[in-house]
């Protein structure tokens, strides 16, 4: 009778359901699940932090459209690698948290790194469970993953303790599980579609807002072909960014404001009314503005301001239903309307108002001129992943994307530090594509270690740090012995140093005119390698009517 082990039916069953990539941290007493995923097919990426780890895994989820995994430690690994299950929860993606335990015989007694972790997890995920005895490892590896990736996304955990890692059991007494299939695609009553597009018809300044959740259904080929037959202008969240091109002719992302506070319809397709899109309410929206709401999750519904239109169901599947709707009446938003012109002329506004920051030569550079060269040399197909205050911002509105599910960053939960673990995952499950990180100081100082691990795995994410020697902005260098304000760092640091030191490629750029060059030599390199970009002190985004975080 053949015998097999805890870790090596973990490795099996992760395997099965298409978990092909497992971020994580070794140590006791999870080392031998690390070792028994290699030897089961499984991509095992060793990160630095468990934060990073954790970020990672959940990206590679989103990007790969299954649940992948984050091993960690007890007790510490599991408490870092919350955050990571929090961030997950927030942005409605799936992952897997398999934390290591101190050995059941112990509980209680104050074993080495014990923590109630169950329990801690518990309300960042869609479920926590233990593994109390290796037999049942198939089925609860299969439950945990399907309660992640079906209905909206999230994270789930699993508890797996040392003797439950190492116990050996018959091969025959394991009951055999069955493989998740991808999650199913739900369609909503045809009279409800036609309610949807009766609202749409109706509307006089529509606006259809594509979130993320367009992206994670995959839903690109049905969303153009909506927005092309319908002819309705439509904008991009942030990291909705791609579903459709930015450059498209229908897209209003450069006169976003206008088109937010004037609409007097908005669709909103996978997308929600929080911060992000300012709760739906006025200053930012008309007062009263209907709304039109796709999303998965019935609870997402009316949230903030009552929905005229709900359609409870899959991205895909829904706008494939309006499609075929639209077949039957030939409808199309016209394309002479004084809601065109308003948010033409807008968008060509704003696209001057920062012409004479993108020109300007002097050095140190503004965010739009290092956005200028940033932007030209930008391949048409790279994941680009952006974070921190003005660089996420300023680099939302200047780089564009082209193709769904290409752009990562701070997201619904505004999360400093994601930026080097989605990047390592986004090398990882996309071999030959050009990834790009662009940073500020502070956000690549959160994970910095991370480059070890693209240098130890060859993975040529190219970093370009926006350096303005603080949190938000910095005050430039301090005199010895000054009091240092909370929100400064070191002006000038040569991080890219670091990238040297641990093996990649660095370049620190203070002239614009060496800009270009830096870029195309960091991109040529094969490995890791970063620009570091001094930006002067007090640059800023252009001037917006409303402040950061107005409602
Ligand atoms: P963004 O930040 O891009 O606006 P959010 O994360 O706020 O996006 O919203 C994404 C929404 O997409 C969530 O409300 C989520 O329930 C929804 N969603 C997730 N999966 C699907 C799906 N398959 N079809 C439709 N909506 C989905
Ligand atoms: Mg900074």
């Amino acid at each position: 009778m053949a015998t097999v082990d805890g870790a090596t039916l973990m490795a099996r069953s992760l395997k099965a359901q298409g978990a092909d990539y497992m971020f994580g941290i070794v140590g006791y007493p999870v080392g031998g699940i690390a070792a028994a995923a290699q030897k089961e097919g499984i991509t095992y990426i060793g990160m630095r932090n468990e934060q990073a780890a954790s970020y990672a895994a959940q990206a590679a989820g989103y990007l790969t459209g299954r649940t992948q995994v984050c091993l960690v430690v007890s007790g510490p690994g599991v408490i870092h690698a919350l955050a990571g299950l929090a961030n997950a929860e927030q942005n409605c993606w799936p992952m897997l948290l398999i934390g290591g335990a101190s050995p059941t015989y112990q509980n209680g007694m104050g074993a080495f790194q014990e923590e109630r972790q169950l329990e801690r997890a518990a309300p960042y995920c869609k479920v926590s469970r233990a593994i109390e005895d290796a037999k049942r490892i198939p089925y609860l590896v299969e439950q945990v993953i399907r309660t992640s990736l079906n209905g909206r996304p999230g994270p789930v955990y699993l508890d797996f303790p040392d003797d439950i890692i190492s116990q050996e059991v018959e091969e025959s007494d394991v009951p055999a599980s069955v493989v998740v299939e991808d999650p199913p695609r739900p369609q909503v009553d045809p009279a409800t579609v036609e309610k949807a597009l009766d609202a749409l018809e109706s509307a006089e300044n529509p606006l259809v807002i594509l979130g993320k959740g367009m992206a994670w259904s995959r839903a690109e080929d049905e969303v153009r072909e909506f927005i092309e037959r319908t002819q309705l202008p439509f904008l991009n969240s942030p990291m909705g960014k791609g579903v459709m091109p930015d450059d498209h002719p229908l897209s209003v992302g450069a006169a976003r404001s206008t088109a937010l506070r004037e609409s007097d319809l908005v669709f909103l397709m996978g997308a929600r009314f929080n911060w992000i899109m300012h709760f739906g309410l006025p200053p930012r929206f008309k007062e009263g503005v209907r709304v039109v709401q796709l999303d998965i999750e019935q609870e997402e519904i009316g949230h903030n301001v009552p929905t005229e239109v709900a359609l409870v169901g899959d991205g895909k599947a829904v706008v494939g239903q309006l499609n075929q709707a639209l077949g039957q009446r030939q409808w199309f938003y016209p394309a002479e309307t004084s809601w065109r012109t308003t948010l033409k002329e807008k968008a060509d506004a704003n696209v001057a108002t920062v012409e004479a920051m993108r020109q300007d030569e002097s050095s140190p550079m503004n965010y739009y001129r290092a956005y200028r060269d940033i932007v030209e040399w930008l391949p048409d197909d790279a994941i680009i992943i952006g974070e921190g205050a003005s660089t996420m911002d300023i680099g939302r509105t200047q780089m564009p994307n082209r193709q769904p599910r290409h752009r990562l960053d701070a997201g619904t939960y505004g999360t400093m530090g994601i930026g080097l673990g989605f990047a390592v995952a986004a090398a990882v499950t996309n071999p030959g594509k050009p990834i790009v990180s662009v940073q500020g100081d502070s956000a690549f100082g959160f994970s910095g270690m991370e480059v070890e691990t693209m240098v130890r795995y060859n993975l040529p994410v190219k970093l370009v740090v926006l350096n303005n020697g603080g949190i938000g902005g910095g005050v430039g260098p301090l005199e010895k012995g000054a009091r240092v304000p909370p929100s400064v760092l070191t002006y000038g640091a040569h991080y890219e140093g670091m990238v040297e030191a641990l093996g990649g490629k660095g370049f620190y750029v203070e002239d614009p005119a060496d800009l270009r060059g830096a870029l195309e030599e960091a991109m040529a390199f094969d490995g890791p390698a970063m620009v570091n970009i001094p930006i002067s002190i007090g640059a800023g985004r252009k001037p917006q009517q409303f402040g950061w975080m107005t409602t």
